[in-house]
């Protein structure tokens, strides 16, 4: 695949790590050995996945003129903090409209994104119910924006179209020479499954380098078969955007919503879990909202014995730390006597 006849920014500028975790895979106890991909770890305000995304679609912009970037999310979107950090880096303005997901859940002065939001400077953030037509929505704001003069481009929600799934293309190609040049040899990777552009890129580029990887990803929201059916086209969409004649078949693509427990970002005692482990066995920082659910989906596979005994689990980690500082009750332990 030739990745490189597409413009990019550069804003992934290393490999970014890819580690064993001896010490959870311990804990675990479930006869697997887990590996993880640090995306937590990617440039850009406080990292995350969207970076590697965001260096497709900003070059798009770029291309075609923008001044101004109009994107959408969750009240504690990622994608959004990532969104206005690289927007701040290019010298453009950055507009966010807010999709209140959950009920009441947007408040201007939580922490978090939210705080990171005004931190970095937001022009503006518009607050839309849940369900609301979000490209139809972030059309009003461009139409307001162009009429003042300004060039807005709108990037979809999670940068999930297939510019911005190129981003993990390039990220399983990645892995691949990482793995290559490690000797490792990973027998299935487990991936958080949200807009769909991260599983939908990895999965293309495992397909189309004939990796031989089975890819497993853990839904966060949306229904088993709808998410499953919106990878299978993206990914598809992806490779035929890249010029590569395969196709991926429907049964490479799994997204269990087993995790997802009451709603998209509320919390699971499985993620409580899966948040507390990772940390006091690595040190290091999931989130509440997808890969603390993600990785709850990894372990609970791995008790049931869904990976063949003592496979090499390779697990993305794709960032989010910021949102542990709007669940803080979520994870306060009980207080200890002393
Ligand atoms: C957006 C996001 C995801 C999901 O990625 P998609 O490409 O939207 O499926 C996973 N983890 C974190 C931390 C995110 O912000």
């Amino acid at each position: 695949m030739n990745l490189a006849r597409f413009p990019r920014r550069g804003y992934v500028t290393t490999p970014t790590p890819l580690e064993f975790l001896p010490n959870f895979s311990k804990a675990l106890n479930a006869g697997i050995n887990v590996y993880i991909k640090r995306d937590d770890l990617l440039p850009g305000a406080a990292g995350g996945n969207k970076t590697r995304k965001l260096d497709f679609c900003i070059a798009d912009a770029l291309r075609q003129g923008a001044d101004t970037i109009i994107t959408c999310g969750a009240v504690q979107s990622n994608h959004c903090r990532l969104t206005l950090a690289w927007a701040v880096k290019e010298g453009m303005d950055c507009h966010l409209v807010l999709e209140e997901r959950v009920k009441n859940s947007y408040s201007p002065t939580a922490s978090g994104n939210n705080f990171l939001f005004q931190l970095l400077g937001v022009k503006s953030v518009t607050v839309v119910a849940g369900g609301s037509d979000m490209p139809a929505e972030m059309e009003k704001v461009a139409a307001a924006l162009r009429a003042q003069g300004k060039k807005p481009y709108i990037i979809p929600g999670g940068a999930s179209n297939r510019i911005g799934a190129l981003g993990y293309v390039s990220c399983a190609e990645e892995t691949l020479r990482q793995l290559f040049d490690l000797g490792i040899a990973i027998d299935h990777m487990v991936v958080p499954s949200g807009s769909a552009g991260t599983h939908a890129g990895i999965i293309a580029g495992m397909i189309g380098n004939n990796a031989g990887i089975p890819v497993t990803g853990i839904g966060v929201n949306r229904k088993k078969d709808v998410q499953q059916a919106a990878v299978l086209k993206l990914a598809n969409e992806t490779l035929d955007f890249i010029g590569v004649t395969a196709q991926v078949p429907a049964e490479a693509v799994i997204a269990f919503d087993d995790y997802v427990g009451p709603g998209y970002s509320l919390p699971t005692p499985a993620m409580i879990e899966a948040v507390k482990l990772l940390a006091r066995t690595e040190s290091i920082l999931l989130d509440p909202v997808y890969s603390g659910k993600a990785m709850s989906g990894l372990i609970d596979l791995a008790r049931k014995g869904y990976f063949p005994n003592n496979a090499n689990v390779l697990f993305l980690h794709t960032g989010g730390s910021p949102a542990l500082y709007a669940y803080l009750d979520t994870f306060r332990d009980a207080p200890v006597a002393g």
